[in-house]
């Protein structure tokens, strides 16, 4: 880093570098640099580690500017927090990277990679070299990951209703610990249903692009629902249209005509003053103007349209008239929904009445104001539109913090289905697909030769942090608790067993449909076998302070 630097010149004119900010620069090296680190990543897990599982606990994050949100979502939480240790900010990423590629359990794979890190901790204080152990780790990983490909089971193998009814059961294990969880069946419900209207089986891929989720204020989480279109932050121009507009047995659909000319009447074409002097001559006016709304009508109309997409006002006149007309209008419908819309419903954006015809029309099934108990609030909902894979998440809250918290745990169990989509083997949650790999890596352990048997029983501790977190933020005894699911783990040769965290009185996470997607597992343990390499390589801290000009 050159940037404290400045290039001089001596008296012979041979350049020299002055650095100017040496003084300042703080400096750890080695064995402390690494202790230092661990201690580090340990008090962000700290914090984490007690929002893990279905009785996690919700923490409150309050911005400088006094904003609130209250989350249990680990990347959630530390990406708001304000970490000035660079070692804590690597686990920042560490659980941003899980989010983007699985989008759920990033605060297991947080967890999951300090309990690495403190077991390297105290394999350093033996002796061993850290290269080594990082090398240790890494073979471990792979057994862990091997053995957990054959411990998965294939959801896809049943038939169709049985695999939805697995990808609702999956989606509902990932919300238990959110905000939501009361309401979890119906956002589990929510998620399967967005997924499966979009999501390609051939080839098994979910574009998420499709899926919009839109939150509003005020109602209950309960008022939430998918709307298999567009939604529109519009209503009808007149209180009396139809509040909904179907489309009738037999018929193609709802027709929209989607216009981009003004629903006025042209001025006319006189050079001078209109003078307007007589009641005659005020009624040939409003005659004049009452037949070019006609007509625009007739326009429509003729073109077969049920509905009326505006992108400008019109006035009260008009409206009446497409009132009497039975022809519900939405006016001021800006140019990008305009574009929404017309994609949608596979309709053509037409300038002008004239240009109208049937072709151009846009298709749907239904179109209707959505209400919002007794507020004046309205929406417009345009559902099974033609084109339409486009579906809306439409989450409702008592407040913003509940809508923004609701809009993450969505996020989450919509992850949770389309990885199980894109791929549908399953390992067990609750700690039983940790547990197992434990079980695997410490048999290894004893056939490794040298060093790595240290590493291995390392990782393989490291593991049952997991479950033991689990059982810890549930209530029970963590020790207890693991020993009893290893050996019963080992006595049933199951790896279905796990931590019991809302008091079913089973650990067949099998039997409790606690499942969590194999791919995301797998990125876990991955992720936090790599971070930990990375840290433990690092033996040499260069803070730079502020340049002394
Ligand atoms: P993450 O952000 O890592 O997904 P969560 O707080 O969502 O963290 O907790 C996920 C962990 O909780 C997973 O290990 C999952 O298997 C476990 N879990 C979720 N629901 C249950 C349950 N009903 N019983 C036992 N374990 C559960």
């Amino acid at each position: 880093d050159m940037s404290g630097a400045i290039v001089a010149q001596d008296e012979m004119g041979r350049p020299f570098i002055i650095v100017k900010d040496q003084g300042n620069k703080k400096r750890q090296q080695g064995l402390e640099a690494k202790k230092s680190h661990i201690l580090a990543a340990r008090s962000v897990a700290s914090i984490i580690k007690t929002s893990l599982g279905p009785r996690g606990l919700d923490k409150i994050l309050i911005s400088p500017d006094g904003e609130i949100t209250i989350t249990n979502d680990g990347a959630t939480i530390l990406s708001q927090m304000e970490l000035d240790n660079e070692i804590a900010k690597l686990l920042v990423q560490l659980s941003k990277s899980q989010d983007d590629e699985i989008g759920d359990g990033t605060t297991g794979v947080v967890v999951l990679a300090s309990a690495l890190l403190d077991q390297a901790m105290e394999l350093i204080e033996k002796g061993i070299h850290p290269i080594k152990i990082a090398n240790g780790f890494d073979e471990a990983a792979k057994v862990a990951v091997a053995h957990l490909d054959k411990a998965a089971d294939d959801i896809a193998c049943g038939d169709r209703a049985a695999f939805h009814d697995y990808l609702f059961q999956a989606a509902k294990t990932s919300l238990g610990s959110k905000i939501v969880s009361k309401d979890h069946d119906k956002f589990a419900h929510m998620a399967v249903d967005a997924v499966t209207s979009v999501m390609d089986l051939e080839r098994k891929d979910v574009d998420f692009d499709l899926i919009k989720i839109e939150g509003r204020l005020g109602g209950s989480l309960q008022d939430s629902k998918l709307i298999r279109g567009v939604v529109l932050d519009k209503d009808f121009s007149h209180p009396q249209m139809a509040k909904t507009v179907a489309a009738k047995d037999g018929s193609e659909g709802v027709k929209l005509a989607i216009l981009t000319c003004p629903f006025e009447p042209p001025k006319p074409k006189t050079k001078h003053k209109l003078d307007i002097s007589t009641v005659e001559e005020y009624q040939k006016l409003q005659t004049y103007e009452q037949d070019k709304f006609k007509e625009m009508i007739q326009f429509v109309k003729q073109a077969g349209a049920d509905v009326v997409i505006c992108q400008w006002g019109f006035d009260d006149e008009a409206n009446h008239l497409l009132l009497q007309n039975e022809l519900p209008a939405v006016r001021w419908v800006g140019g990008q929904e305009l574009e929404l819309i017309a994609i949608a419903t596979k309709g053509r954006i037409v300038p002008r009445f004239q240009d109208l015809s049937r072709d151009k029309l846009g298709t749907c099934g239904k179109i209707y104001e959505l209400e919002f108990g007794t507020t004046k609030d309205r929406m417009l909902a345009i559902e099974d539109c033609s084109n339409s894979k486009t579906v809306t998440c439409f989450l409702r809250g008592s407040n913003k913090m509940i809508v923004d918290e609701a809009k993450r745990a969505l996020h989450d169990s919509l992850c949770v289905v389309r990885n199980l989509v894109k791929d549908s083997r399953i390992v067990y949650g609750g700690g039983a697909a940790e547990i197992t790999m434990s079980i695997a890596v410490s048999e290894e352990a004893d056939k490794q030769q040298g060093i790595d048997q240290y590493a291995f029983r390392g990782f393989s501790q490291a593991l049952d942090c997991i479950p033991m977190t689990l059982a810890e933020n549930s209530g029970l005894d963590p020790i207890e608790t693991l020993s009893l699911l290893k050996s019963n783990q080992i006595k049933d040769k199951s790896s279905s067993l796990g931590v019991d965290c809302l008091g079913n009185n089973t650990n067949s996470m099998k039997e409790l449909f606690v499942v969590d997607p194999l791919i995301g597992k797998k990125q876990q343990i991955l992720l936090a076998t790599q971070l930990c390499r990375m840290i433990l390589k690092i033996d040499n801290v260069i803070i730079s302070g502020k340049d002394e000009y």
